[in-house]
């Protein structure tokens, strides 16, 4: 059996981590192509700007909104008339994945430095490419993980608490998929079976969630870090990011993509609607009683989604339950990782049933 498991080269996380980033840029190249979030170039910056070019030349771009073939374009064709020989991203998960897509493009290292904890994408070899009105257009596939990733948790405990709570969302469903994919001897993300190492990284994801979770998001609302919020963090970015990729997707994923179908659902985080899909798989794959009260519990305490009318699916047809069903359901999907026999009945039916369970509990 062939097994294959990906890593992003180097991965620094900590608080003031930011007053390395010259010095750990400079590993990989002497001038550097800096693409940064809105947000970043006009706040956060010019607090770190001579400190990085202590060790680096940099060209500074602003991102401007879209991780889009355009915005790409626009970007490589910059890095590659200033003589960049390193691309480098700050911001969010769009301005990172267009760093990584330049990169891409110019057969350059990549950078990373996520400054809020919310999805698993920071790590991983894989890019969203979005059309430039906003709707999901592809995924670019990348031949490598980012060089370095770099996370500032002093950074991150400043972002709303929003963020990091959804990323505890996207993180829970890691390990209930990439269990299930190795039950079922399913690929991960390269196609080939996922590892020991990968399944157990996935599986110190979820403890590791549970046992500091709401430590986390209480530092992160009070805007310090403790270790309970580094630890989190860090299951959010690396292990939730090793998890999924080497571990492999199943049902929570393609219900939260089934989901997205539905219109009054994209007011919420991938994160928030992922946890949705976790849910509703717990009731799809038949898991005793007491994992998924320990699962709602854990939602509820975050304040995490646990019914359709917080993604706000309040009124939600059955037609219309039913189209992100099929859509979860779809050819190709990784739904179909599960090992169990799904059909698009019964992802309806755990979808109502979640629904159910989360309404008798509030
Ligand atoms: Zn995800």
């Amino acid at each position: 059996m062939i097994t294959t498991t990906l890593f992003p080269g180097r991965y620094v996380q900590g608080a003031g981590v930011f007053n390395r980033l010259g010095e750990e840029i400079a590993r990989f190249g002497s001038r550097a192509f800096l693409i940064c979030d809105p947000y970043v170039h006009d706040n956060l910056l010019h607090g770190y700007r001579k400190k990085i070019e202590k060790s680096t030349e940099l060209v500074i771009e602003r991102f401007k909104g879209e991780c889009s073939d355009e915005e790409i374009e626009r970007l490589s064709a910059i890095a590659l008339k200033s003589s960049c020989s390193v691309i480098a991203g700050i911001g969010g998960g769009k301005t990172l994945d267009t760093a990584k897509a330049v990169a891409y493009k110019m057969k350059a290292p990549v950078a990373v430095a996520p400054t809020i904890a919310s999805t698993d994408a920071p790590c991983s070899a894989l890019a969203v490419i979005y059309k430039a009105s906003g709707e999901f257009k592809r995924y670019l596939i990348l031949p490598k993980n980012p060089d370095l990733v770099l996370v500032d948790t002093q950074i991150v405990a400043q972002a709303p608490a929003r963020f990091l709570v959804a990323g505890l969302g996207d993180a829970l469903a890691t390990y209930f998929e990439a269990e299930s994919c190795r039950q079922k001897y399913a690929g991960n993300m390269t196609g080939d079976v996922g590892s020991m190492t990968a399944y157990a990284l996935a599986e110190l994801c979820f403890h590791t969630l549970l046992e500091y979770g709401l430590a986390a998001k209480l530092a992160c609302e009070a805007h310090v870090v403790t270790p309970a919020l580094e630890h989190v963090v860090e299951a959010n970015t690396l292990l939730s990011g090793l998890g999924f990729e080497s571990g492999g997707l199943a049902a929570a994923h393609a219900i939260h993509n089934g989901l997205t179908v539905l219109e009054p659902t994209h007011d919420y985080f991938h994160g928030e609607k992922v946890a949705i899909g976790t849910l509703a798989s717990l009731f799809l794959t038949d898991k005793p009683t007491e994992m998924i009260s320990k699962v709602f519990d854990f939602c509820e305490s975050l304040g995490l989604p646990t019914t359709l009318a917080d993604i706000g699916l309040k009124d939600v047809s059955d037609d219309d339950l039913m189209k992100a069903a099929e859509g979860a359901t779809a050819e190709g999907e990784t739904i179909h990782n599960e090992p169990i026999p799904v059909t698009t009945a019964s992802v309806f039916a755990a979808l109502k049933a979640m629904d159910s369970m989360g309404r008798a509990r509030k």
